[in-house]
């Protein structure tokens, strides 16, 4: 009778068992059996066939219960009604079933068997605490690291790892069995004592705590940039990335750590909630958030925050569904077996135990928008909505979030909101260093690589966005085998990873032909369809469907561009990923390029998207390209904030791919003249862009100096130019330009960029000023700058995290160039040791005029070293030491050297705690010196004494007009009176 109710529920069944999509109940139902001995663990085998449908493991559950007969119907459907006591109605069971769970009476004599029987119970138990039952079965010397890694792999669910680690156990014997049974039961007593210690605590919260910390344990323990290839462990290979708070310059470049950044240092809204991290594609971003979780989850940071709840915005993309927080929070992070509503209660009562992140805000589809405002937690509204209510405070006050993004996705809708913002810039030189060596295990290999990055400056300078630095070290072979500096622009790495992971699969383990890219045209072909209608569309996931829509195979998804994707909502649904966003922009420009139906609109549409955007076409230039080629056109109404960075980077591999030096690579692959046309539109592009960009150049103002404000784009173009390496379209661009002063502040210029502005201003007719300011030049960018120093007249590098290594590099350079004639290096990282080089200059070069070198770690060292120049110099205008340290000692060498200039203008020693023996001391240079006109000396620590020598000094001194005093050691009685004696002193 109940095999017979079993086949007539067979279509119910099923449906309550698979329709969630997650195989979990299924799992749960198999245990029970299991533990009943009702299965064996053949039987287990034959059910959950790996790769097969969940739908066809359910079946086959199905077939294999009525086989068996009657007992085992009743015991299934007893197991049944445990895991979904709701699910298929209560007359279901009034069929004499019982509704509690058996266990067949056996003795129990073993460990292992304890295991078996417990079962259901020991995967609901372990699943909070896998990290600390893995760790002593290592201790004890049970398992490995390498069995530990196999079950923590990120596919698997804490309740999957949970069951995976039992099995394990198993196979490993009775001792090891021991060890987990005493685990737990420790574990149970601990827990037992934390409630009792903290009462608001309840069983069900720490329970849910423990599966949560899991779950974001097992999802961040892995890179996934080598889930094709390899898993390796965050913890091994994470290496400290540079932050930058804005408006906390003392801060800059070092790394904080994750207290720091949430805490309320560089806030600028106390009031707010969120902390964003911003920077470029490849800067980390994910990764730093990664190790956040980890750390966490690890117990090892942020601990006052007893939840985290990651989400991934890209991921979020798929929910179509209008939720409610909880719904937000349970379904896509972590869902509570228990106790639901006790848990949200809880984190509504203390948000400050609570934190969100959200990874890549730039890859939602829609932009942040603050208009619909929702300030009830179980109102449903659509995601995005969702999100936006929650990173502005509207919702979830006072649970802190941190989000990431790139720049351009932060608009000041959005800034308004924000309680500080951090810029993530890469590694530094150091960094390059250290995540070399963390990827290669062989010294040998980590130095050679080291080595020819240190011959190729150009290459070093792309290692310090993390991505290329990985890709780097991951193609080491091709690396070493390439002649010096061959390796120079951003597509030359991206083809060299293209060629290594080919070379990877190639059955044929000898070196591959000059044919590679013919041999792999099929695979190159379909991922770049996939690619090229994902950056259309602003997808990065993936589905079966779509892939088979671009002809993608297994054996290509093999070839490790695609990786899983994370979700554990979709374990089972096999969606995929590229490894990295710019891997897919590299894989459809070279479909663009080599694919015979997509044409030269396709090429111009991609270029001129910034016009496009302009005259507000934007989300449908793209759209409007695809159309013109035959690819089903898939773009939605309104465009991402993604779609314009990733369609620029898509365009500057482009770029890269249709330079002279590729060509030969093409001829096998494509229709050459169609090649050489779409290379044509490319420069038309190019160099109509840099026209138009020109145009917009103002009037100068009277008296002052023609000047550009470069925008966005036009570092952009820059970069695609460099990557085309085309000279002729660098020189007829720069023929073009009448700027006197190139402004290319806040910029984010790092030495990539700066690579490629000397590739093309050095073509520039006339010297023009380079303006640098606040941008990430660092060492090495002074060094790609170099070749274009013969153009500059004057260079500022304020906030550049610059060292006395680049200025040795970049003295070197300039002390033969007359152009060269004004420095500024306000806040760097510059120590005495770089004053040697400035003395040198001002020695060599009569025509210098102007040295700022304020607010950087200059002492009365450095400024004898300067004074030993300036001694010999009679040129030199204006000199800043503003916010040094070189005190009374260093100022009387100063005023010793420049006593009788002829040339001294403007010196400014604010805040230099100089006292009245300096002061005494610069009185000689305005009693002697025929030029000096202003005298900085304000928030120094200069008495009435001081203040008595300058004011005599100026009785002689009609040349002078102002001497600033502000914020000196003088009392307003001693101000006043002084005021009265020379109206040029200014306190
Ligand atoms: P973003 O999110 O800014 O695009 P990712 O975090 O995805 O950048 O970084 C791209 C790749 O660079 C990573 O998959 C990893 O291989 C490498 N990477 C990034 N940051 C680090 C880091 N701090 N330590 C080690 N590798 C890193």
């Amino acid at each position: 009778m109940l095999s017979e109710l079993l086949l007539k529920r067979r279509a119910e069944i099923l449906h309550a068992l698979c329709s969630g999509g997650s195989v979990e109940h299924l799992e749960r139902v198999i245990d029970m059996l299991l533990a009943q001995g009702e299965l064996g663990w053949e039987d287990c085998q034959n059910v959950l066939v790996p790769g097969r449908a969940l739908y066809s493991n359910a079946r086959q559950l199905l077939d294999l219960v009525y086989t068996k007969g009657a007992d085992s119907c009743e015991l299934f459907f007893n197991a049944v009604k445990q895991v979904l006591p709701e699910a298929l109605g209560d007359t279901f069971f009034l069929s004499g079933c019982h509704s509690t769970l058996d266990y067949k009476e056996k003795p129990q004599r073993t460990s292992t068997e304890e295991l078996l029987t417990q079962r259901p119970d020991l995967v609901l138990k372990l699943q909070g605490c896998i990290d600390g039952a893995l760790r002593v079965l290592v201790e004890s010397g049970h398992f490995s690291p390498t069995d530990c890694d196999g079950i923590q792999l990120p596919i698997y669910t804490p309740s999957q790892q949970a069951r995976r680690l039992l099995d394990h156990v198993r196979s490993k014997g009775e001792s090891a069995s021991l060890v987990v049974l005493q685990y737990v039961q420790q574990s149970l007593e601990s827990e037992s004592s934390l409630e009792q210690t903290n009462p608001s605590l309840t069983k069900e919260f720490v329970k849910y705590q423990k599966k949560l910390r899991s779950s974001v344990s097992a999802q961040s323990r892995f890179l996934s940039t080598y889930g094709g290839t390899s898993h390796m462990p965050l913890d091994d290979i994470y290496t400290e990335v540079q932050m930058e708070l804005p408006n906390n310059s003392a801060d800059n470049y070092k790394s904080m750590g994750f207290e720091e950044i949430i805490g309320p240092v560089g806030s600028v809204n106390d009031d707010a909630d969120t902390v964003l991290a911003s920077g470029e594609a490849g800067s980390g971003k994910s990764t730093w958030l990664q190790r956040l979780h980890l750390l966490w989850s690890q117990g090892k940071a942020l601990q006052d925050f007893l939840l985290l709840f990651p989400f991934s915005c890209r991921r979020l993309n798929s929910e179509q569904r209008d939720l409610s927080v909880q719904e937000l929070l349970f379904q896509h992070c972590c869902w509570p077996d228990r106790g639901q509503e006790e848990i949200f209660q809880f984190i509504l009562d203390h948000p400050h135990l609570v934190l969100f992140t959200f990874d890549g805000l730039d890859e939602l589809k829609q932009s942040f928008a603050d208009e619909h405002r929702i300030c009830c937690p179980s109102q449903r509204a659509p995601v995005d909505v969702l999100l936006f209510n929650l990173i502005q405070g509207s919702l979830m006050k006072g649970v802190r979030k941190v989000v990431t993004s790139r720049p351009e996705a932060v608009g000041p809708a959005l800034k308004k909101h924000l309680h500080k913002e951090i810029h993530l810039k890469g590694f530094s030189l150091s960094g390059i260093d250290c995540f070399v060596r963390k990827h290669h295990s062989d010294p040998n290999e980590a130095a050679k690589v080291l080595e020819s990055l240190q011959a190729n400056t150009a290459l070093l300078g792309l290692c310090h966005s993390p991505v290329l630095c990985w890709i780097v070290s991951q193609c080491h072979k091709e690396l070493l085998g390439c002649g010096e500096g061959s390796l120079q622009t951003i597509t030359d790495v991206y083809l060299m990873i293209l060629q290594h992971f080919f070379q990877h699969h190639s059955t044929v383990k000898s070196a591959m032909g000059v044919n590679w890219l013919q041999e792999n045209l099929g695979t190159v072909l379909h991922l770049g369809q996939l690619a090229f209608e994902g950056i259309s569309n602003s997808s990065y996931i993936f589905s079966v469907t779509d892939m088979e829509t671009c002809g993608v195979t297994e054996s290509d998804i093999c070839m490790g561009f695609l990786i899983q994707s994370k979700d554990m909502s979709l374990a089972n649904s096999k969606c995929c990923e590229f490894l990295h966003i710019t891997l897919q922009c590299f894989l459809a420009a070279l479909f663009a390029i080599l694919s015979r139906n997509t044409g030269c609109s396709a090429i111009s549409k991609l270029f001129e998207l910034q016009e496009m955007k302009k005259k507000r076409l934007r989300g449908t230039c793209f759209g409007a390209c695809l159309n013109s080629t035959n690819i089903p056109n898939i773009v939605k109404e309104h465009s991402t904030m993604a779609e314009t960075p990733n369609l620029q980077i898509t365009a500057t591999f482009v770029s890269g791919l249709l330079s002279q030096r590729y060509q030969k690579l093409w001829i096998q692959c494509s229709s050459s003249v169609l090649v050489e046309k779409k290379t044509k539109q490319a420069e038309k592009c190019l160099s109509k862009g840099m026209q138009q960009h020109f145009r917009s150049i103002p009037q100068p103002v009277q008296g002052e100096k023609k000047s550009m404000h470069a925008m966005p784009e036009f570092v952009w173009l820059i970069k695609c130019i460099y990557e085309m390496q085309n000279s002729r379209l660098a020189k007829d661009a720069m023929s073009k330009l009448e700027a006197e002063h190139l402004k290319l502040t806040y910029c984010n210029i790092g030495p990539v960029e700066c690579t490629a502005l000397a590739y093309v201003l050095q073509h520039l007719k006339n010297p023009v000023g380079i303006q640098l300011d606040n941008n990430s030049v660092g060492d090495v960018g002074v060094e790609q700058l170099l070749p274009c120093m013969h153009i500059c007249n004057s260079l500022y590098l304020r906030n550049n995290n610059i060292t006395d290594e680049g200025i040795h590099k970049l003295i070197d350079k300039v002390i033969h160039l007359q152009n060269f004639q004004k420095i500024a290096l306000f806040n760097n990282r510059l120590t005495d040791a770089c004053t040697k080089h400035f003395s040198y200059l001002l020695k060599t070069r009569q025509n210098f005029l102007s040295l700022r070198l304020g607010n950087n770690n200059i002492t009365a060292e450095g400024a004898k070293q300067l004074a030993e120049g300036l001694k010999f110099n009679r040129s030199l205008q204006y000199l800043g030491l503003w916010g040094n340290k070189i005190g009374n000692e260093g100022a009387e060498a100063l005023a010793n050297a420049l006593e009788n200039s002829e040339s001294i203008v403007w010196l400014s020693l604010v805040g230099n705690g100089v006292g009245s023996a300096g002061a005494c001391a610069m009185s000689n240079i305005i009693r002697n010196s025929t030029s000096l006109e202003e005298l900085w000396l304000t928030e120094n620590c200069i008495t009435r004494t001081g203040v008595e020598s300058l004011t005599q000094a100026l009785k002689h001194n009609h040349h002078v007009k102002s001497v600033w005093l502000k914020n000196n050691d003088l009392t307003s009685a001693e101000i006043e009176e002084m005021q009265q004696t020379d109206s040029r002193l200014v306190f």
